[in-house]
Order: structure tokens, then C-alpha cells, then sequence
């Protein structure tokens, strides 16, 4: 079966090299992550360039994901080889970028002073080290290590969210994103955002033609205003690094399942994201805990799962990618199509205000019916935008979705959404056209066979956005 949960990969010092990167998309990434946190701009554009190569010389459609590092504070280096702050040893934090010590910390943020009180607690890196800050000091402040551990390098520092003066997309996000909507990138990931109008600050052209908006739901804030963001984003990201420094990780796990649900319930692709095989960044196997995790994000319904410094920094890129593959395609056999249809219906679908959009979910509702009754072999959805690939894929079929399309930014953000085989096309220009010619290429590219049921979804007349018509056909 084919895999239908999608794999996003951090690129890094560890997975820049044409080899690994060829090796990776072997193995199944999907989506390719550039962290604009850790990289300039040209190096971005480098990296970019390097894995639309490799997938062109592969054959395998890879999204380019550039995710905008927004408002991210950062401490001056600690010594690459670690340094310990000790559980309940004392530090003082400083502003600057100087280098950082066990016993004193700088951090890049010029507000510290002013935003951060007594009683906050700081989180450094994927939050696994807490400082819970006492009392100013002059020009410093005063925090006892509460989780201690190992930091190295300049791991970022979370500040809770609602003490933040900075506003996120910064100037510098806005700065990087033109260089990149020049590069043609597929999906451009904001984060820190709080609110629906904060996306509506990138105003790029809307979706295929400028880049898919993932919205990182990463702060309070932004849990608080999930249905304005959903309205404004192209996908979501549940960014459990800073999430889970924001609220308590009892909560996580709960806020991770309704998010996953509101974006499904709206038809947006939700990756998962942060410390899914963290182990893996050392170890060539994950943890048991691990492996559970990645299939129960499958089980929630994620549409894609994602690693970070598994793949940027670790030992083991390609393995883990595999690994990745192998633990999602067991969960999506396992997936419960039919409870899904149930958990749907209780799940007040949000409808679309734009007429033609409501047809569409109409139609893709239609298809959702006939798979659960028929013997479906695959979904043929043509789509200009790919709004009816996404409409379709939130019921989460059984069977296969061959996401057909003659736009190449489309093709390639399709790469993200779930169950979805992307297919680029052309055809003739009546629907007719259309439907025999999508027909077969699922046959060629050995998708389905003679004898088959398909179902193939289409908009009858060009020139009108909806797919209006849902058609079953035999294979002949
Ligand atoms: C996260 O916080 O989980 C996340 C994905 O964001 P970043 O890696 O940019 O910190």
C-alpha cells in the first residue's frame, strides 16, 4: 500500500549534500524544510536549489517548505562541546550576544529587561532546560535552573508568548520571504504567529500561485485565535517545540488532537511536528515512545509528520527517514477509514461562504459516500488549485487520491497533503478530455488497472473554479 501520511524533513549540515538528499527522497521525504532560524538567505536559496535538483534527478515531486524563523531569541554561544546548567544551580541572564557560560547567559533580545517579570520561565532549546526567573539584579536578571541538562551552541530561548513586544512576521521575515517568492517556493511557514491578521501581514497572492501559508501554532495566543488563523493559513503546524513551552505538557498531547481536528474539519493539511524520533538524532533506533507517537499522530489524522534535527543535525538522515516511513505506512494500514467517516459527521464540517467552493465540498462529500459503499480503487481529483484534493482528502478515503493537475505549483504543494499522489498533467480542453486522459495515466502509472472502479472528480465547464461532477468509471 501506499504510504498515505506525508514526511517533512528539516534540511541541515547533516542532509545539505546531493547524495543525502537523493538518498532521503528515496526514502520518502516529501516535503523538504529549510529553517531560515539557522541559514542566510543565500544559503536558503542554495538549499532550495539543491532539492528541487535532487528531485528532479530522483523523479519524485518534493515540496520546499522555508519556514520563517519570526521573533526567535537566541543566547550567545555556550561551548559546542555543552555545557551543564545544573537543576537548581543560580544563572544571570544578560542582554547580547556574548558568549554564555553555566553561571551567566546572554540573550539577543533587548526587551529582556523590560518584558520578562519575576516568576516567568524561560525554556532553552526544545525546552527541555527551564529558567525560572527571581529577581533583577542591575542590569540583569536573576533565575534558578528548575530542569537542568545539557545546552550547546546558541539554542533559542522561549519567553512566554503574551510578554513579547516583537511581532511576528518580522521585517526580517518579510525580508527573506521576497527573495524566496523570486525562487518560486511551494510552502512558506510563519512562526509566533497569534492571530489571523498577523498571516494576513505576509499578503502574498493567494495559493497555487504565491506560496501555501503554514501558520506554526506554537504560542498561547495563537491556540486562542485558531479559527481567524485557519481562515487566513494553507496548512497548519503543530509546533510542539515552543507549544510545549507555553503550556504544560499534561496539555500538550489534548491541544495537539484539537488542532489536528479544526484543521481536518476546515480541509487544511496539519503537519506534526518536534522530537517525533529524537532519539534517532544519536541513536541508529527510536524509542518505543517514540514509534508510538508517530503512529498515534496517524491515528489523530495529522497529515504529515515531521523531523527537525533528525535529519538537520543527526547521524543517521536517511535512516531515520525510513524508519519514519515504515512506523507511518503500519498506522495508516491500521488507520480506521470507517470510523473516520463517523468521527466526520460528528464533527460539524466547516462549510465554505465561497459559492463554488461549496459545490466542490459537495461533490468530494459524494465521492466519501460512494467509497465507503463501493469498491473504490482510486480518487481521480482534477484541480487547478488543489482545493478539491484537500476538500476530498479531510475524509481521509480508503482509497487511493491521485491528485491530478496541469499546475506545476500545485503539483508540488499537493506533496504535503494526505493520502494524496500528486500527478502533473495535460489534456485536452473539454472535460471529456480531461476525464479519459486522467484515466490513463493512473493505468500507466500502474495506480489502477483495467477492470477497476474509479471515481474521478472534475469541473465540466473550464472557466468555472468548482468541480462540479463526481463520475464513476470502469477501467477499461
Ligand atoms: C517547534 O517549536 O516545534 C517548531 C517546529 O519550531 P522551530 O523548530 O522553528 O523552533
Amino acid at each position: 500500500m501506499t504510504r498515505r501520511t506525508k514526511i517533512i524533513c528539516t534540511i541541515g549540515p547533516a542532509s545539505s549534500s546531493s547524495a543525502v538528499l537523493k538518498d532521503m527522497i528515496r526514502a520518502g521525504m516529501d516535503v523538504a524544510r529549510i529553517g531560515m532560524a539557522h541559514s542566510s538567505i543565500d544559503e536558503g536559496l542554495e538549499l532550495s536549489r539543491a532539492i528541487r535538483s535532487a528531485a528532479a534527478d530522483v523523479g519524485r515531486p518534493v515540496g520546499v517548505l522555508v519556514d520563517l524563523p519570526g521573533p526567535k531569541i537566541r543566547v550567545g554561544a555556550f561551548d559546542e562541546d555543552g555545557v551543564e546548567l545544573a537543576t537548581d544551580s543560580t544563572i544571570l541572564l544578560g542582554v547580547g550576544n556574548d558568549a554564555s557560560t553555566a553561571t551567566e547567559v546572554n540573550v539577543d533580545y533587548e526587551g529582556l529587561l523590560i518584558d520578562v517579570q519575576a516568576g516567568d520561565d524561560l525554556a532553552f532549546g526544545d525546552g527541555g532546560v527551564v529558567a525560572s526567573v527571581l529577581q533583577r539584579k542591575g542590569d540583569r536578571l536573576e533565575a534558578r535552573i528548575t530542569s537542568g541538562g545539557i545546552v550547546r551552541g546558541r539554542p533559542g530561548v522561549h519567553i512566554p508568548s503574551e510578554r513579547l513586544s516583537l511581532a511576528s512576521p518580522t521585517d526580517d521575515d518579510l525580508v527573506m520571504l521576497d527573495a524566496f517568492l523570486e525562487e518560486g517556493v511551494d510552502m512558506v511557514a510563519l512562526s509566533f504567529v497569534r492571530s489571523g491578521s498577523d498571516v494576513r501581514r505576509v499578503a502574498t497572492e493567494p495559493h497555487p500561485r504565491g506560496p501555501l501559508i503554514v501558520a506554526k501554532i506554537e504560542c498561547r495566543a495563537a491556540v486562542d485565535n485558531l479559527d481567524g488563523i485557519i481562515e487566513e493559513s494553507g496548512a497548519i503546524m503543530v509546533a510542539r517545540g515552543d507549544l510545549g513551552a507555553e503550556c504544560s505538557l499534561a496539555e500538550l498531547p489534548h491541544l495537539q488532537k484539537e488542532i489536528i481536528r479544526r484543521c481536518i474539519a476546515a480541509g487544511l493539511p496539519v503537519i506534526t511536528a518536534t522530537q517525533m524520533l529524537e532519539t534517532m538524532i544519536e541513536s541508529p533506533s527510536p524509542t518505543r515512545a517514540e514509534a508510538s507517537d508517530v503512529a498515534n499522530a496517524v491515528f489523530d489524522g495529522t497529515s504529515a509528520v515531521m523531523l527537525s534535527g533528525e535529519t538537520a543535525i543527526g547521524k543517521h538522515p536517511v535512516r531515520v527517514v525510513e524508519t519514519m516511513a515504515e512506523i507511518a505506512s503500519r498506522a495508516d494500514e491500521k488507520f480506521d477509514h470507517s470510523a473516520w467517516a463517523e468521527r466526520l459527521q460528528a464533527m460539524h464540517l466547516v462549510g465554505a461562504t465561497d459559492p463554488a467552493a461549496a459545490i466542490t465540498n459537495a461533490m468530494t462529500a459524494a465521492a466519501a459516500r460512494a467509497c465507503d459503499e463501493l469498491d473504490i480503487a482510486a480518487i481521480l481529483a482534477i484541480s487547478g488549485s488543489g482545493f478539491t484534493v484537500r476538500s476530498m482528502a479531510r475524509f481521509r478515503p480508503r482509497a487511493n487520491i491521485l491528485g491530478f493537475t496541469a499546475n506545476s505549483n500545485t503539483f508540488r504543494q499537493l506533496t504535503s497533503s494526505w493520502g494524496t499522489v500528486p500527478m502533473e498533467f495535460e489534456s485536452g480542453p473539454s472535460y471529456e478530455d480531461r476525464v479519459q486522459e486522467a484515466v490513463r495515466r493512473a493505468v500507466e502509472s500502474g495506480h489502477v488497472k483495467p477492470g477497476d472502479l474509479v471515481g474521478v472528480l472534475a469541473g465540466i465547464a473550464l472557466s468555472g473554479a468548482a468541480t462540479d461532477v463526481f463520475r464513476l468509471v470502469r477501467v477499461t
